[in-house]
């Protein structure tokens, strides 16, 4: 019998070598390490990852299968049962000394892992948990009083004061994996669509630590120059395009973070402005784990009876890109073509659904999470609560964004709008805006609301909540 020491590291989403603590833990510290993921039943209640987010955990599985070969690891992948019994088999079967992952903040990660850790301590295993996954863990920022901070620039301010920067864990140079060990295939996750509707994203991305790290760089030596300006311009390449890398661990906040901080940039408002968004996905984890209903239910209580629309038809001209709205139709068919779509249209489209349309925002949460690439509990909710003003630190009721002006603000040329929406090529770049004023035939839909009477109808519902809040 060997004498050997042996831990698993259990991977979820922290699917990188680099900067990986439970990682460079086990194996500095035991003989054999065996890095296990679980697609296990019992992982997301009603938030299980969607069409999207599974082409992509596909294509990562496979990348770090092969970032493993080239150290002497492997992955062993396991799926079919409760995470607790397909680590419990696991360990029987190996005689594992160890159990070692990075933690998860989301409310249903935390119940999950706080089972498994008692029930593998009883069975006399060492269980440790490590931070990767956020600069800040929800616990160690708050008020001086010890409350959670409610809004944003408050909280990220702490977070500046007390320190951004991180240490970066090595990847291991090598590892040893007892040699039989029966692991699944990552095809027999079934994680591709059947119906080939995933063209465009092979076209658009390559899942994969490696990639994340070159997406990084090239970012630090381009458009982070231009990044305060750029980021809002739809048409423009200007933002990171991290998300996804992000969401499924790629890369680590950290190794951003330090990256920026040494780089030519690290003094300038570009850089000041992108390390916040890393801090607004900082936020977004904090109010899901100080406020974890709010994955299901508007932050604000007043919103549990708000009268939201039940509009099948409307959502479906939404989702399917066909609002009639140019800038509307062109962010949801980048969407459903790419699996992502560029901020300020996610606030517009969002906006539409939840004002113009008044559609609960969660219809709209839904739909995201199962065509995003980057589809992420905390973020998805905290950037549908702002934007129907329901959530923490959320847009004011009265900002109601028109998708006219803004299309014509931050789609000038209308190039965005041409990429996404061929129908309008021929316009040019003042009347695509607003198809509807032309006088060409377009195989195009005619607005599919009036903008006016629509805003002023979100208006008058949203401001009769907020007044009920006065009287209470
Ligand atoms: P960059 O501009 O390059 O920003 C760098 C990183 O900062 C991003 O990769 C992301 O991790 C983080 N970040 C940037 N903006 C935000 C933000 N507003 N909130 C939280 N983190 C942010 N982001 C997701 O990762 N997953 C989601 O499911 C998601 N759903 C959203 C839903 C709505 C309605 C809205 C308005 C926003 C949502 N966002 C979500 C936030 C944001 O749109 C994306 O993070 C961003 O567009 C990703 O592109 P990027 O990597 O090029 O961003």
């Amino acid at each position: 019998m060997s004498s050997a020491s042996t831990a698993i590291v259990w991977l979820r989403e922290d699917l990188r070598l680099h900067d990986n603590p439970a990682l460079a833990h086990a194996a500095e510290n035991y003989d054999q390490v065996i890095p296990v993921y679980l697609h296990a039943t019992d992982d997301h209640d009603d938030w299980s990852p969607g069409a999207a987010s599974q082409w992509w955990l596909h294509h990562s599985l496979q990348s770090l299968q092969e970032s493993l070969k080239h150290i002497g690891g492997r992955l062993i992948i396991r799926a079919g049962k409760p995470a607790t019994s397909l680590l419990g088999d696991l360990i029987t079967d190996l005689s594992v000394d160890g159990v070692f992952w990075n933690r998860q903040y989301t409310p249903i990660a935390i119940r999950r892992d706080q089972a498994i850790k008692s029930s593998l301590k009883a069975r006399g295993v060492v269980v440790k948990s490590f931070k990767a996954g956020l600069l800040f863990e929800p616990h160690e920022i708050h008020k001086d009083n010890g409350e959670p901070y409610r809004v944003f620039t408050a909280f990220w301010k702490r977070c500046l004061q007390e320190g951004v920067n991180r240490q970066e864990q090595d990847a291991p140079e090598s590892l040893q994996v007892p040699r039989k060990i029966r692991g699944d295939k990552v095809d027999s996750l079934s994680l591709l669509p059947r119906i080939g509707w995933d063209k465009g994203f092979y076209e658009q991305w390559q899942p994969g630590e490696a990639v994340a790290s070159q997406l990084l760089d090239q970012f630090i030596d381009g458009a982070i120059d231009h990044y305060s300006n750029d980021r809002d311009f739809a048409a423009i390449p200007g933002t990171s395009r991290l998300s996804p890398y992000l969401h499924f661990g790629e890369i680590s906040p950290a190794q951003i973070v330090n990256r920026v901080l040494r780089s030519h940039a690290a003094e300038s408002r570009s850089a000041e402005r992108y390390l916040a968004e890393i801090g607004w996905r900082e936020f977004a984890a904090y109010n899901l784990f100080h406020e974890p209903a709010t994955m299901n239910e508007s932050m604000d209580k007043r919103f549990a009876n708000f009268p939201w629309q039940q509009d099948t038809k409307a959502l479906q001209r939404w989702q399917q890109g066909m609002t009639g709205f140019p800038i509307i139709d062109a962010g949801m068919r980048q969407l459903w073509n790419t699996g992502w779509m560029h901020n300020r249209v996610r606030m517009i489209v969002a906006s539409f659904l939840t004002k113009n349309l008044m559609i609960h925002w969660l219809e709209g949460a839904r739909w995201f999470w199962d065509t995003l690439v980057d589809a992420d509990l905390a973020s998805n909710t905290l950037g549908w609560q702002w934007v129907a003003g329901c959530g923490t630190d959320a847009a004011p009721y009265f900002r109601i964004f028109n998708p006219v002006l803004q299309s014509q603000k931050y789609d000038p040329q209308g190039n965005y709008i041409r990429r996404w929406v061929p129908e309008l090529t021929m316009l040019d770049s003042k009347a695509i805006h607003e198809p509807w004023k032309s006088n060409v035939g377009l195989d195009y839909p005619e607005p599919m609301v009036d903008l006016k009477f629509t805003r002023e109808r979100a208006l008058t519902t949203f401001k009769s909540l907020h007044e009920e809040k006065r009287s209470m």
